[in-house]
């Protein structure tokens, strides 16, 4: 790439263009998973739409490899390549609420953590993820499973209209009025069609919640499972737990000799009237006795953010995913056996809900592809030595392997690994071969090619 180029760029831009050899690079080029290690040709810390058109320009007009970072949260390390130019939106994080509609309008780089404490100061929310941290661009473009989902739907459910550069640099505004086949395609086929700059989406009035995790003893998870199991199936949409294998970390509420050791977990977060959401806990403690636990009534805000100590920044990360229709007492089976061999208290399994208003949802009005399915599980391996990668990545790919057949070939594409591109049909689903016909409308070069990503 030609060094004027560049400088050309750093002159057309509000933003801060970090490169190799500048101060901020070594920062600049890192993102979320501390396994990734590119060294793009340049971080461009951008400001406002039109940084993000220039730089989409650049790319496109130099054929430098574009990479879009939100919020850095991507497993495989999509917001940020070797050589590549970056568009990192971290700056933009800009969150008005229209009490009146019941809207929110958020820049493309807003995190969860800053959205929900914007949203929570008018008493409304609406579907995020369980880490606060987590960026809303690439989790809802992705679809956005979260704790509001059986009430509220996925976060693209909730997602009115979008502001998009398209791969021509042009600006584009995506709704069901204005190019509804491109804001069809935003609603689950990730970053495959342009970079949001802006996010509007609909509120809802949620306050505090019941919630927190109960742990209980692996002999006790197939009864505790079964319980899950039955209860999701005739629970109130404002109940929005999942179920977990986790190991316990030394925290107040677990026992000291106990922390260190593999549990099931079962994480509730429970929206409506107080009295109703401590039956359905207590439901829990009815099949078996918690080891520890630790259910309040907290701000939702608190709850998203509960767990965030868990992920920080530099952790390393593999993960895989599958949807799942029926939990069967088969798939419990492979669950608890490799439970025990969780390799860090950072590492952990978890079993969402998809159903509720996620399935009020058509299959077809949105590019989320799985709305058939019951549960999205995901096998997070995450630790924090690198050495300590083989051993790790290895429980993953076992554990996966293990409950495939007990599962959809498809899976999240927001919890996809960078070795799943050969599963991207499957895990878009229902939903691929529109999803092509629009990326060749948006974006017949494949631009955006650095995500799950959808070939013209
Ligand atoms: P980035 O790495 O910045 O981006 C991810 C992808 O989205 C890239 O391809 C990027 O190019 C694209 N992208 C990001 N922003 C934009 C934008 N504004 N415009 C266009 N493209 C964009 N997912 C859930 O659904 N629910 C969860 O509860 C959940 N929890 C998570 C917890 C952790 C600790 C982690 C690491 C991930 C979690 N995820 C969850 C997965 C998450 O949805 C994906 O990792 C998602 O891609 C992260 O988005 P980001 O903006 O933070 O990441």
């Amino acid at each position: 790439m030609a060094l004027a180029s560049l400088e050309l760029l750093a002159g057309q831009v509000t933003g801060q263009l970090v490169r190799p050899g500048d101060a901020d690079y070594e920062d600049a080029r890192r993102v979320q998973n501390g396994m990734i290690d590119a060294r793009p040709a340049a971080v461009v810390r951008c400001t406002d739409t039109s940084d993000v058109v220039a730089v989409v320009r650049f790319a496109a007009d130099t054929g430098t490899p574009l990479a879009v970072r939100g919020g850095g949260h991507s497993v495989p390390g999509f917001g940020t390549a070797d050589d590549a130019i970056v568009a990192d939106l971290s700056g933009m994080q800009a969150v008005e609420v229209d009490d009146e509609a019941r809207t929110a309008t958020a820049g493309g780089g807003t995190t969860w953590g800053r959205f929900n404490d914007v949203t929570a100061a008018h008493g409304l929310a609406t579907t995020g993820g369980i880490i606060s941290t987590t960026g809303i661009g690439g989790l809802t473009l992705g679809g956005g499973i979260g704790y509001l989902g059986r009430d509220h739907g996925l976060s693209c459910d909730n997602l009115l209209a979008a502001e998009v550069v398209t791969a021509d640099g042009s600006v584009l505004t995506a709704s069901e009025q204005e190019n509804p086949d491109l804001f069809w395609a935003l609603r689950g086929g990730g970053g495959n069609f342009g970079v949001v700059t802006r996010f509007t989406y609909r509120l809802h009035p949620v306050t505090t919640v019941l919630g927190g995790p109960m742990f209980f003893e692996l002999a006790d998870a197939p009864a505790v499972l079964a319980h899950y199991r039955e209860l999701i199936r005739t629970a109130p949409r404002e109940y929005g737990g999942f179920p977990a294998l986790q190991i316990a970390t030394p925290l107040p509420f677990v026992p000291e000799n106990r922390a260190g050791e593999p549990f099931v977990a079962v994480v509730s977060c429970w929206t409506g009237p107080a009295a109703e959401g401590e039956r359905i806990v207590q439901g829990f403690r009815d099949v078996a006795q918690p080891v520890a636990e630790h259910v309040g009534v907290m701000p939702y805000a608190a709850l998203n953010s509960a767990f965030d100590g868990l992920y920080p920044q530099g952790l390393q990360h593999y993960w895989k995913t599958a949807f799942v229709r029926e939990l069967t007492d088969e798939a419990i089976a492979v669950h608890l056996e490799h439970a025990p061999k969780l390799p860090a208290v950072n590492s952990t399994m978890h079993i969402y809900p998809l159903d509720g208003a996620v399935q009020d949802v058509p299959a077809d009005a949105t590019a989320f592809g799985h709305r058939d399915a019951s549960f999205a599980a995901v096998i997070v391996g995450a630790w924090p030595d690198a050495a300590d990668n083989d051993a790790g990545i290895r429980w993953v790919r076992d554990y996966y392997a293990a409950i495939a057949p007990h599962s959809e070939p498809g899976g999240y594409i927001n919890f996809a690994s960078s070795d799943d591109q050969a599963k991207v049909p499957d895990n878009y689903g229902a939903n691929y071969d529109r999803l092509r016909e629009v990326k060749r409308r948006y974006d017949p070069d494949n631009l955006f090619r650095l995500n799950q990503n959808i070939h013209p």
